[in-house]
């Protein structure tokens, strides 16, 4: 990666999360490269890291964003997103989540039940507006992934069966509150096998014929989620253009754009997490080493048992077993347990890798810990994109209401 780490540890304190912007740019373009045969969207699923010069960055290149609350809709606006390339994508939009979309008037929602379809009915005729949607369709396939980022099979909350999804369409068709345009499937995140996908998008594209012939419903969008997985320890992965071959083979006739939503696959090895280390301890027989990060930045290996190679920097003699854990008061507060690491000392840097997917955006500021300082590389040059939180950002919304 090339990147300095001691220096920005110097100028930026630790722990900070650090991203290669020209990475994010490489792994946009492959994808996008890797669709050029047919009109396509990469649509950026702002949720694995929300940063705004992070989504700008990814605007600039040309990307729609994928957002799951009215939240991220307008982050990706404030980066620069234009409004037409925005979908809007969740299980539990609220009404007011809905109104707000309608009004900004984004290239789609992304419907996942009868019940919210006929919410966003309602809600456009309250305001006028012809609701463009896209439907869910949870085809039931097993991703293979772990299952806490497993969507695909009817035992996920995400999407609408295949008959649900139909009478969805008619419903949708019937009324002149809403525009059918697009149909999408997400099965699962990092995945690592393309059989799935495969199955996954031909059950999607027959439907898609089905609606054509049997609904005369012509759709102009073909979303095939996100989900491609990356490298964190020795997995093998889906090749891209192999991916990309199967989608629009599966799509072979159908004059329908493709979108694609990655997150990972963008984000995912452009970042790293970086912590110093206070203190080892041995505990019986167990060596601890204790670093200043924790769970609440990076929660990965607690809540998904998340496998993250670390490193110790400059440092390789002295290898023996060991827990990297943080400060938080949680047995689950480790980033990683049973690794070889070699003997360190107070204010060793430790690099945590593969950090930039699902890393900041899932933290927390648990035992009043501030948010780390985000920093970006681009052109070998480093710029802060988002300071350290201070203790007075912590309570300001509480402390007026003190008495
Ligand atoms: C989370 C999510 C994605 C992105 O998943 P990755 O595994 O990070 O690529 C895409 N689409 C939807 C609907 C999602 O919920």
């Amino acid at each position: 990666m090339g990147i300095n780490f001691k220096e920005l540890a110097e100028k930026y304190q630790t722990p900070y999360y650090v991203y290669d912007f020209d990475y994010i740019t490489k792994q946009y373009q492959e994808l996008k490269g890797a669709f050029k045969a047919r009109k396509s969207l990469i649509s950026y699923a702002v949720k694995a890291n929300s940063n705004l010069s992070v989504v700008k960055h990814l605007g600039d290149q040309g990307s729609g964003a994928d957002c799951v609350s009215i939240g991220e809709v307008k982050r990706a606006l404030k980066a620069g997103i234009p409004k037409y390339k925005i979908i809007f994508s969740g299980v539990g939009k609220i009404d007011d989540e809905i109104r707000e979309a309608l009004q900004l008037d984004i290239l789609m929602i992304n419907v996942e039940s009868e019940a919210e379809l006929k919410r966003v009915d309602i809600i456009a005729k309250e305001l006028k507006v012809e609701a463009r949607i896209s439907i869910r369709v949870n085809p039931n396939v097993d991703p293979k992934t772990h299952p806490y980022i497993s969507t695909g099979l009817h035992e996920n909350k995400f999407g609408v069966d295949i008959n649900t999804a139909k009478r969805m369409y008619i419903f949708a068709k019937q009324s002149e509150n809403l525009d059918p345009l697009g149909i999408h499937c997400h099965i699962g995140s990092q995945l690592t096998e393309l059989a799935p996908i495969k199955e996954a998008v031909n059950i999607v594209a027959d439907l898609v014929r089905n609606i054509k012939s049997a609904l005369k419903i012509e759709l102009k969008f073909f979303d095939v989620g996100g989900g491609l997985g990356i490298v964190y320890d020795d997995e093998k992965l889906i090749d891209t253009y192999e991916y990309a071959q199967t989608v629009l083979d599966a799509l072979f006739g159908l004059d329908i754009t493709v979108v694609c939503e990655p997150g990972r696959f963008i984000v995912g090895n452009s970042g790293v997490f970086v912590t110093k280390v206070l203190y080892e301890k041995v505990n019986g027989s167990k060596r601890f080493v204790i670093v200043d990060g924790a769970m609440n930045d990076l929660i990965r290996p607690s809540l998904y048992d998340a496998y993250h190679k670390i490193e110790v920097l400059d440092k390789n003699e002295n290898k023996s077993d060991c827990n990297v854990v943080g400060p938080v008061c949680e047995s689950g507060d480790f980033f990683a347990k049973n690794i070889e690491l070699p003997q360190t000392e107070h204010n060793d840097l430790m690099v945590i890798y593969s950090a930039g997917a699902y890393g900041f955006t899932m933290a927390s500021n648990y035992n009043t810990r501030g948010k780390v300082a985000e920093i970006a590389l681009e052109n070998g040059k480093d710029r802060l994109i988002r300071r350290r939180e201070t203790f007075e950002d912590l309570i300001a919304l509480e402390e007026e209401y003190l008495k």
